[in-house]
C-alpha cells in the first residue's frame, strides 16, 4: 500500500503553508481515450509539488440519433466520464491529493450521498461543491428532481455527512465523513447574479453553510481578485481565497474565454494580443501575461495558484517554473 505523504486534507495545507501554493485543474480525456493521456498532462507538473489536482465533472449533453422511418431519438451522453475514477487513479499513482469536482445538476441527494460514500471508501476526502450550468437545452439551470438546487445546498448535504447523518435517518451510529469542501468563487460576478454584492452574499451564504475555502473563475486583472478578495473579507468571509489562472494560448481564446466565463480581458492585454500574428504569438503574450499575474498574486501573499490546464500542461510548466 502506497504510504503517502501529503496526505492532509487541503484546508489544513491552505492554512499552514507558509508559501504560496501549486495547483491545477485538468479534465477526463472524451469517452474512449485512455488515462494515459492524464498521466502526461501531470507528470510534467509534478517537480512542482503540486498540493493537489482537480478533476472537472462533464454533465450529459442530449443529442438526437436519425431512427428508422426518419423518427429522431433524443439521447444522452456523457463525452467526459470518469472524473471519480480517475481521482482515485491519480491518488495510487502519484503522492497527490485529487479533488473531484461535484455537482448539483442532473443528480438527486440521494445519488449524490451515494457517489460520497464512494468517496469516502476510497480516501478521497477533499470536494469541490458546485451547482453545474444549464445544459445547452435549458434557458436557465433546472435541478433534478429531489436533488440540490444550489451549491449551497450540496455544501449542507456534504456538511450533513461530515456530521454523521445520512439522508434515511433509521441508520444507526452512522459513521461521519471528513470531507475537506471547496466552492466558487467570481472575482468579476457570477452571471446569472444581479450584482457583485448579491454574488458575494451568495458566497457567503457557502461559507456559512460550512465550506471551508474558495476557488475563483479565472481572471486577468490582478486589480479586479483583490477588489474581490477585499469585498469577501468586508462581507466577513475569512477562509482562504485561491485564485484561478488560465493563460491564453490561442487567438480563438480571445474572444471564447470572455463569451464562456463572463469575464473581461484588460485593455494592456488585449493591446499586446492585436499584435499578434499566430497562434504562438498569443501564446507568448498569453504566459507573459499569466507569469507577471502569478508573481504578484505571490508577492500579494496567496495561500495558492490554482491553474487551468485543459489537461495540456506545457504552458503552465512554463508558467510554474518561472514563478515556483
Ligand atoms: C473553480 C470552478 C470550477 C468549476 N468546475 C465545474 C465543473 O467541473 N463542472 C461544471 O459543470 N461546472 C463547473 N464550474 C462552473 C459552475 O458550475 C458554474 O459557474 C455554475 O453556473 C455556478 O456554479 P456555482 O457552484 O458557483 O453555483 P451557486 O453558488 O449555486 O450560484 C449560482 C448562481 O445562483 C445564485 N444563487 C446562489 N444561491 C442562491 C439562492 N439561494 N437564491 C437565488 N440565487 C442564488 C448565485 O449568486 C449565482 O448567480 C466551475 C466553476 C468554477 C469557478
Amino acid at each position: 500500500m502506497r504510504i503517502k505523504k501529503n496526505n492532509l486534507r487541503v484546508i489544513e495545507r491552505l492554512r499552514n503553508t507558509k508559501k504560496t501554493l501549486f495547483s491545477f485543474e485538468i479534465l477526463p480525456p472524451l469517452k474512449g481515450k485512455s488515462i494515459q493521456s492524464i498521466y502526461d498532462g501531470i507528470d510534467p507538473l509534478i517537480e512542482f509539488s503540486p498540493a493537489f489536482v482537480n478533476v472537472t465533472y462533464h454533465r450529459e449533453e442530449f443529442i438526437y440519433k436519425k431512427r428508422e422511418k426518419g423518427y429522431l431519438e433524443k439521447i444522452a451522453i456523457k463525452k467526459r466520464p470518469g472524473t471519480v475514477g480517475i481521482c482515485a487513479a491519480i491518488m495510487n499513482k502519484y503522492d497527490l491529493e485529487a479533488i473531484p469536482h461535484l455537482i448539483c445538476g442532473g443528480f438527486t441527494k440521494e445519488e449524490t450521498e451515494n457517489a460520497l460514500i464512494d468517496l469516502n471508501f476510497l480516501g478521497i476526502d477533499n470536494v469541490l461543491a458546485l451547482r453545474g450550468d444549464p445544459i445547452k437545452t435549458e434557458t436557465h439551470f433546472v435541478p433534478e428532481q429531489g436533488g440540490n438546487q444550489y451549491a449551497v445546498d450540496l455544501v449542507k448535504q456534504i456538511v450533513e455527512l461530515n456530521d454523521g447523518k445520512y439522508i434515511d435517518d433509521n441508520i444507526e451510529n452512522a459513521s461521519p465523513t471528513n470531507f475537506s469542501i471547496g466552492v466558487a468563487g467570481y472575482p468579476e460576478k457570477h452571471f446569472e447574479s444581479p450584482n457583485m454584492r448579491a454574488d458575494i452574499k451568495r458566497l457567503k451564504d457557502k461559507i456559512d453553510a460550512g465550506a471551508h475555502y474558495i476557488v475563483t473563475q479565472l481572471f486577468y486583472d490582478n486589480n479586479k481578485f483583490f477588489a474581490f478578495v477585499d469585498a469577501c473579507r468586508d462581507a466577513g468571509i475569512t477562509v482562504p481565497i485561491i485564485p484561478g489562472i488560465k493563460p491564453i494560448e490561442s487567438l480563438r481564446h480571445v474572444t471564447f474565454l470572455p463569451k464562456f466565463f463572463n469575464i473581461d480581458l484588460p485593455p494592456d492585454l488585449t493591446d499586446e494580443l492585436d499584435k499578434c500574428k499566430s497562434n504562438d504569438d498569443v501564446k507568448a503574450v498569453g504566459t507573459a501575461w499569466a507569469i507577471q499575474q502569478s508573481k504578484e498574486l505571490i508577492e500579494k501573499g496567496v495561500p495558492c495558484i490554482h491553474y487551468y490546464t485543459m489537461g495540456k500542461s506545457t504552458t503552465v510548466k512554463k508558467i510554474a517554473t518561472a514563478v515556483f
